[in-house]
């Protein structure tokens, strides 16, 4: 059977024309089909017929009682082990639930496995996971394509019909750029609109936990169960969530949506400007009024990015030394032997690259001129936004500068692939939302994705314009 929504497999259990065993046992099937595809670190068929005991016994009015649901392998989940993709982690077994996991378990979900990522969300194609790669089930036979990064695990599962959503984090593009590459709906959510507690910390001025899916409508469905208030995350926000789901509304009568010139950059591909050229026409003829904007300093997101984004990370992984997690070096002949051991065995070259760019530039002498001014630049780079968001509703852009590339095309080149990020970094930087739904294809047949922003806390107003646009595909 074909399961195309979360809506529509929920009528169907409703109605009793199928069980949470059979969907469970569909799901554990079709993950063994695809087992060539590398999309999960963790896949336990006993673990899965564990949890359909349990949620047989929950009420059915809740919302994702029997939803199959992949979880990026960084959120901490109290059944399964969770790696952040990374040696340093291997068969760490968490003690406490993410408050992101613990929502959908409490709404009945049942987690098909924990999907592979870049080791702790460094990277932009799921190649720097002790793991080994994800393909992106797209792919044409001998040209394996990457699913995106850091959370390719996540969107390829719900490209590969292994599960109706799954959950990822978005620090600077990593849910955004991997649904791009696998043909599906991604969304980041302003910064603290979802709790941190329980997700490995990359860079926590940045990280948003957020999902993927197959539609506009299931995304809407599964943030409004993950968002939320939560003590134990500082930076989390005691907003009110609204119910985005009920009150989809595809109509964008008046609204003003902000075209910025500094996302035509050189290197995109003609189709790709093809595709937001569609979706800008697209809009205008819903209604919309377009309105060509200026942020100027987006040509400064890039580098900024990768001195904040790293300076965090030199300081959130210090606490990986072979005492209180995971791998433990063995062959050490003093304590400082021992951290200097597990740490060299323990973390990947990408992740040693951050610590060393980060923990440079928050050096004495350096910090001034690399963290601070980037801090500085980081405002002005969130002021631009601000300033576009007080006469537009929405700003529409590309999502990623290509469609998904070759599995090891930008592997040794590490520019290259910070590259990739540079339509996402800058909504990433200001903490405000962005979705990137499918939007037509290249010639080759591959997804193309287009990236809808808006201010702060406005993700009801991108849920909407992204639904609309939806609707050319359907
Ligand atoms: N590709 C970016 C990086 O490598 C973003 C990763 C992410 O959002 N986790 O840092």
């Amino acid at each position: 059977m074909d399961f195309k929504s979360i809506s529509q497999l929920k009528s169907l259990l409703n109605e009793n024309k199928i069980s949470v065993k059979e969907i469970a046992e569909t799901y554990i099937k079709r993950i063994k089909e695809k087992k060539e595809l590398n999309i999960f670190i963790y896949f336990n068929d006993d673990k899965i017929h564990e949890q359909v005991k349990e949620i047989e016994r929950l009420p059915n009015d809740l919302t994702l009682k029997g939803i199959p649901i992949a979880v990026k392998d960084l959120f901490c989940t109290k059944n399964m082990p969770t790696t952040a993709g990374s040696k340093i982690l291997n068969n760490f077994e968490p003690s406490y639930e993410s408050f992101v996991t613990q929502k959908l378990v409490d709404q009945g979900s049942i987690f098909v496995g924990k999907t592979n990522l870049d080791e702790f969300a460094m990277g932009s194609a799921t190649n720097t996971s002790y793991f080994g790669n994800t393909i992106n089930p797209l792919s044409k036979n001998d040209n394996p394509l990457t699913s995106g990064g850091s959370s390719g695990g996540s969107a390829a599962a719900v490209a590969a019909d292994l599960c109706l959503g799954a959950t990822g984090t978005d620090t600077g593009g990593s849910i955004r750029q991997p649904a791009s590459f696998c043909g599906v709906v991604g969304i980041k959510p302003t910064y603290g609109l979802c709790s941190r507690w329980g997700i490995a910390a990359f860079a926590s001025s940045l990280d948003q936990a957020g999902v993927f899916s197959k539609n506009v409508t299931d995304a809407s469905i599964l943030l409004e169960e993950i968002a939320g208030h939560d003590q134990r995350d500082s930076t989390s926000s005691n907003v009110q969530i609204p119910s985005y789901s009920k009150n989809l509304n595809p109509s964008l009568d008046g609204k003003v949506v902000g075209i910025p010139k500094e996302y035509t950059v050189e290197g995109t591909s003609d189709e790709i400007n093809g595709v937001w050229e569609d979706a800008i026409k697209s809009l205008e003829k819903k209604g919309a009024k377009i309105k060509h904007i200026s942020l100027p300093h987006t040509k400064y997101a890039l580098p900024t990015y990768y001195i904040i984004a790293p300076a965090e990370a030199s300081s959130n992984l210090a606490r990986y030394d072979g005492v209180k997690y995971g791998f433990r070096a063995t062959d050490s002949k003093s304590l400082d032997d021992m951290y200097e051991l597990t740490r060299s065995e323990g973390f990947g070259k990408e992740v040693k690259r951050r610590i060393l760019i980060g923990t440079y530039v928050l050096s004495a002498g350096y910090y001034d001129a690399y963290y601070l001014k980037a801090q500085k630049v980081r405002k002005l780079i969130a002021n631009d936004f601000l300033e576009v968001f007080s006469d537009c509703d929405l700003i529409l852009t590309p999502t990623a500068p290509s469609a998904a590339f070759l599995l090891n095309e930008k592997q040794d080149d590490p520019i290259k692939m910070y590259l990739n990020d540079v339509f996402t970094v800058p909504a990433s930087l200001a903490g405000i939302p962005g979705i990137s739904i499918p939007y037509g294809k290249d010639k080759q047949g591959l997804p193309l994705g287009i990236q809808l922003l808006s201010k702060h806390y406005n993700e009801q107003e991108i849920f909407n314009a992204a639904f609309a646009l939806e609707k050319d595909y359907e």
